[in-house]
């Protein structure tokens, strides 16, 4: 694959080096923009009133999301009647088969900020999902695919390289126009980034470099040379495409999926949120951010697409499978949502509802305490534990979790403290205990 897809750039390169260019989009003479990193950019939304007091009770928000869902990633190229190069493209009809094999196959096409807002524990997306790239930026894409894509009503994402796109030093003929992306992002395309020259992005490898007046050369870089073209390839992009199109860029698809420690780093403190190889595989709620699976479509490769289908649901891969009961059918007490007024609340849920449950499973987490010694009575299902050290935080979370029919269950809720009410302080300005991801 890393062989094939590196001929890319080259045939680019050597296709469309006689097209007219447009000059390059002026380079950006602002300083590094100082992003968020994933971690700040989403700590918001959390509950927590400021002052204590009667009337700012927290509003509870934080849904609870199915952490046994599963998504495939698919990464698609070039959409060509007649395949020349099988390794990076594929018919209009075949894509079509295949956009439409999803719908039958009840897989849902989500978009990548709904996945990723879904990995944050943000929202919840259905249980058999897919989401659909396209990579390098083809007029195809622009001309043929998104048409398509329009017909189903699926959201999908463009991972492009900037140079690659026309005017740019890499782009030719076949290449998308900025006119054609700012046209997508008007009509809610998800455009992300996907470096500057499309290049093995490792120390030690040959780099091809574009001297100004259009020559080429390889070289090695190595030391701050190096650092600097990775800077370009890995930020600058980032920085064009937000510039250009004055979009938010969190994901970063790594050419040819050839990374390193030190490129991922360089990704993360530039704000990537999300990035992407092409070693596909489905993709569970903790698979790690930096290394996101797609699966490349080729067309000499049909089966690829055929087995990430099979694939979904049936991997074990990730979290086990754990079926979330919502709170409200556990009669909560305190209910989700809401706010008490003791840092030593009594804490029940009743199970009767969710099955035949296995006696000793039982389990109840609360935040700040971890797990608590619950009594559990199997004649009323009622699970209940009284609170014994004061909670500390402005607000509580807690997970009931059982056995039922070899299957484990779960409930998480929250509920707020405002314990000054009661003359009793809790430490403030109290950090709110976030719902705890497994
Ligand atoms: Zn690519």
């Amino acid at each position: 694959m890393t062989i094939r897809l590196a001929i890319l750039p080259l045939l680019l390169a050597l296709n469309f080096s006689m097209c007219k260019r447009n000059p390059s989009p002026t380079a950006s003479s602002e300083p590094a923009t100082s992003s968020p990193t994933p971690a700040e950019a989403t700590a918001g939304g959390s509950p927590g009133p400021g002052v204590a007091g009667a009337a700012s009770a927290p509003k509870i928000t934080k849904p609870v999301v199915d952490q046994t869902a599963q998504t495939l990633i698919f990464c698609y190229h070039r959409l060509v009647d007649k395949i020349r190069y099988p390794g990076t493209e594929i018919t209009p009809a075949a894509f079509e088969a295949e956009m439409k094999q999803l719908k039958d196959a009840g897989i849902t096409v989500i978009s990548m900020q709904d996945l990723l807002a879904w990995k944050r524990g943000e929202k919840n997306i259905p249980p058999r999902s897919a989401v659909v790239t396209f990579d390098d930026g083809w007029k195809s894409q622009y001309e043929v695919a998104w048409p398509m894509m329009k017909k189903f009503g699926y959201p999908f994402t463009m991972f492009i390289y900037t140079e690659g796109v026309r005017g740019g030093s890499l782009g030719g003929g076949e290449a998308i126009t900025w006119e054609q992306l700012a046209d997508m992002r008007d009509n809610g395309v998800d455009i992300q980034a996907h470096t500057a020259t499309h290049q093995d992005l490792r120390e030690g490898h040959n780099i091809m470099l574009a001297a100004p007046g259009g020559k080429r050369t390889k070289t090695k870089l190595t030391g701050p040379q190096y650092e600097e073209w990775l800077q370009k390839e890995v930020v600058g992009c980032k920085q064009l495409l937000e510039q250009r199109l004055g979009i938010k860029v969190n994901c970063f698809a790594v050419p040819f999926g050839s990374y390193n420690e030190h490129v991922k780093e360089i990704a993360r403190n530039a704000g990537y949120e999300a990035m992407f190889t092409v070693y596909g595989q489905p993709i569970t709620f903790t698979s790690p951010n930096d290394s996101l699976g797609r699966y490349a479509i080729e067309a000499n490769k049909p089966k690829v697409f055929v087995d990430a289908v099979k694939m979904i649901g049936t991997s074990s891969a990730g979290a086990t499978a754990v079926a979330e009961v919502g709170a409200t059918n556990l009669s909560t007490q305190p209910a989700d949502g809401d706010t008490v007024r003791t840092a030593l609340p009594l804490i029940k849920a009743n199970l009767s509802g969710v099955g035949a449950i296995e006696p000793g499973s039982v389990q109840m987490r609360v935040s700040g305490l971890g797990v608590v010694p619950v009594s559990y009575d199997p004649k009323t299902g009622t699970v209940s534990y009284q609170v014994t050290q004061k909670l500390r935080e402005n607000s509580c979370t807690v997970i009931v979790s059982a056995k039922s029919e070899g299957k484990k269950v779960e409930a998480h809720w929250t509920f707020g403290i405002d314990a000054t009410a009661a003359g009793a302080p809790v430490a403030a300005p109290a950090k709110p205990a976030p719902t705890p991801k497994k």
